[in-house]
């Protein structure tokens, strides 16, 4: 197993209480990989009181449109000119050391807290976390690590392709594929600790020492499969080329749970790696 000394982690957590689940799996990650030699960094975000909503209040500057303010552009050019708020120039600061980002929090409405998808929003900053020319594949972020480590309300079975939920590797595709690997991420496959509430403390003793087994793992292990950005033509909108659309022809089953090509969806595509 390959060793994660002097790897530089940082862990984006999301949990209003210390005698939580999602605490404990935080503490557990800190504790593991803290022992392997890692640099562990935290951001608490409800303990920062971490500003969810991108407003010009991100620019400590003049902004250069304010009859119409786009935030995108703007905080671009703030973060160029140094004039970006001090809270999301820590947070950048962290994310340049990190090798590994662990996105820790309960599920919310199919998806991360509010808090934390204010951090994407805010700390994913035009220019220095992707660029329309520098994503995906070609992403900025392309030699380092990112994961979703969350717990559920619901059971297992609900969140199955026969389940009330639907299936699991749909709801993970926007965030894993549309915000991670689409800063060049690579996506290593979620922790799910399902439905702690509904289980016995022993129960949950097992889910924790599951994740404290995988955790000294987790930087040699191999990243989810997405298709590479050159797999798309830009001169034809970003239409899969054909000789991918060839070369998948055989198979009985999509590219990935997004580029299902209209065939079924890989199963476990955004759940397992080498699937
Ligand atoms: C706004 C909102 C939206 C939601 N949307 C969804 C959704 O879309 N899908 C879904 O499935 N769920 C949803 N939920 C439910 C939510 O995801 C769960 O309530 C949450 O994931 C449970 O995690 P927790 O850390 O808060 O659990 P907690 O309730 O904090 O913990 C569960 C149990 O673990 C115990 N515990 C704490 N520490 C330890 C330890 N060290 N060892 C052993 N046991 C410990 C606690 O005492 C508790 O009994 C939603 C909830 C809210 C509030």
């Amino acid at each position: 197993m390959a060793s994660s000394a002097a790897k530089t982690v940082l862990i984006v957590y999301a949990h209003q209480s210390a005698g939580s689940f999602n605490a404990a799996a935080k503490d557990a990650t800190v504790d593991v990989l803290e022992k392997q030699g890692c640099k562990v960094l935290v951001s608490d975000l409800y303990a920062m009181a971490f500003e969810a909503t991108a407003t010009e209040k991100d620019i400590t500057g003049s902004v250069k449109n304010p009859e119409h303010f786009c935030y995108g552009e703007e905080t671009m050019l703030a973060w160029q000119e140094g004039q970006l708020a001090s809270d999301i120039v820590e947070e950048h600061k962290k994310l340049q050391e990190a090798e590994l980002v662990v996105f820790q929090f309960p599920m919310y409405w199919f998806s991360v807290p509010a808090i934390m998808k204010g951090w994407m929003d805010r700390v994913l900053t035009l220019g220095f976390a992707y660029t329309p020319e520098k994503r995906y594949s070609q992403g900025i972020f392309r030699d380092k690590k990112a994961m979703l480590s969350f717990t559920t309300g619901s059971h297992e079975s609900m969140f199955s392709p026969n389940g009330i939920n639907g299936d699991m590797n749909v709801t993970l595709w926007p965030i894993q594929n549309g915000v991670l690997y689409y800063c060049g991420f690579q996506v290593l496959a979620p922790q799910i600790f399902w439905a702690p509430k509904h289980l016995s403390s022993e129960g949950r003793e097992k889910l924790l020492e599951s994740w404290r087994t995988r955790l000294p793992g987790l930087l040699s292990e191999t990243p989810l499969a997405f298709p590479t950005a050159d797999s798309f033509d830009a001169g034809k909108g970003y239409q899969l080329k054909p000789d991918i659309k060839k070369l998948q022809a055989e198979s009985p089953f999509g590219l990935t749970v997004g580029h299902h090509m209209e065939k079924p969806l890989p199963p476990h595509n955004q759940m397992k790696a080498g699937v």
